[in-house]
């Protein structure tokens, strides 16, 4: 299988162990088994931060081709796992609220921080959505 070839976020899930059930109950609107990660062009890639791995779109989960190699080289299981968990929690808020509200939510924490003095990096690990989604995705991951 190429290297680039997509995958489905419940194969990087189950591979390590994780049930599916367990991201159902804490995530009721994603299906994991019908979300695709493909690998994120380079255009799209270029309006990404340094260190950004996978960004969550209405379209789809993008990920960095080094996310795409973890996954097909079998490396990295763990923290892949918790990486492709953190984007499914992106979709729920996605879906709960729905994309103007999430992006204005998203948009609104981030200038706010910024105006506060924060730094981008800063300001971006501190919105409630990254919040968030680090916290169940650490949870989730952990079994509990
Ligand atoms: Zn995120």
């Amino acid at each position: 299988m190429a290297q680039d070839s997509p995958f489905l976020a419940s194969e990087a899930i189950e591979r390590v162990g994780i049930s599916l059930d367990a991201v159902r109950s804490a995530l009721p609107s994603v299906e994991p088994e019908s979300v695709l990660i493909r690998q994120a062009g380079l255009v799209m890639r270029r309006t990404w931060a340094p260190g950004i791995l996978a960004v969550t779109t209405p379209w789809g989960v993008f990920a960095h081709p080094r996310v795409m190699w973890w996954f097909h080289s079998g490396t990295n299981g763990p923290e892949l796992a918790e990486l492709v968990v953190h984007e499914l929690v992106h979709i729920e808020q996605l879906s709960s609220v729905g994309l103007v509200r999430h992006a204005a939510a998203y948009l609104g924490d981030y200038i706010g921080a910024r105006r506060a003095g924060k730094s981008h990096r800063e300001a971006y690990l501190g919105l409630a959505a990254e919040v968030e989604a680090r916290t169940v995705a650490r949870r989730i991951s952990a079994g509990v």
